[in-house]
């Protein structure tokens, strides 16, 4: 079996933060109305992509009826629809939506994972969940060998990548690159509705980073 396989399988068994555990099975059974006839994966969830990307995209968690009912990241949501548009205009994605498992999306040069990978409550992971998932983005970083450049969805997720490649971290804000010898970096506004809906995140502003990145990852 492949590093990342074997991690994932890992990554889908986890069950060290109690909270989050019990809450992602919750939603998964006590379903919301709209999805009341649909099965929820209701588990932990990996990263997912290509394996040999230069770009890898970090976001926050998964969504509670997004990626934890779909069973992938940025799948089955408005945010997901956001990420799989952009990433098709851009060249990273081979179709321009992310509806569920099957529906043929393949990432190209480009990893998709994040800083939690249990959904959590209110969408806030606490330190502790946070600092006991960690492990997992190292793992995953020591596996995606050809990582040249790191996009960030949210302050949450640029805080873990500072982490993760050992950079002091700077004011946070939209559409701001930072290089380092290890590793650039690349900070957004998170395609969350709160952000994409009030016009806090406009879709030139939310391009705009993926056209920065795909710049970066041809150099
Ligand atoms: S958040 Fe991460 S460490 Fe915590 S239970 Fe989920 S997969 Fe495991």
């Amino acid at each position: 079996m492949e590093a990342i396989q074997i991690l994932n399988k890992k990554i889908a068994n986890c069950k060290k933060c109690p909270r989050l555990s019990i809450y992602i099975r919750d939603v998964a059974k006590n379903k919301v109305k709209r999805f009341k006839d649909e099965k929820y994966y209701g588990k932990p969830l990996s990263g997912f992509g290509d394996v040999n990307a230069k770009l890898l995209i970090v976001g926050l968690a998964p969504a509670a009826h997004g990626g934890n009912r779909t069973g992938r990241m940025f799948t089955g949501d408005s945010s997901g629809d956001w990420v799989a548009k952009v990433m098709h205009k851009h060249g990273f994605a081979s179709i321009p939506t992310s509806h569920n498992i099957n529906d043929g999306l393949i990432l190209k040069n480009a990893y998709i994972t994040a800083a939690v990978r249990c959904a959590p409550p209110q969408n806030k992971p606490t330190k502790e969940e946070m600092n006991t998932c960690f492990g997992y983005l190292e793992q995953e970083r020591d596996i995606l060998k050809n990582i040249t450049t790191v996009l960030c969805l949210g302050k949450i997720a640029y805080d873990a990548t500072c982490k993760l490649y050992k950079v002091k971290p700077e004011k946070f804000g939209h559409n701001k690159l930072f290089k380092y010898d290890s590793i650039r970096i690349i900070t957004s506004y998170h395609p969350s509705k709160q952000n994409t809906q009030t016009g806090r995140l406009t879709w030139v502003q939310w391009s705009s980073v993926f056209a920065k990145a795909k710049k970066l990852v041809l150099i």
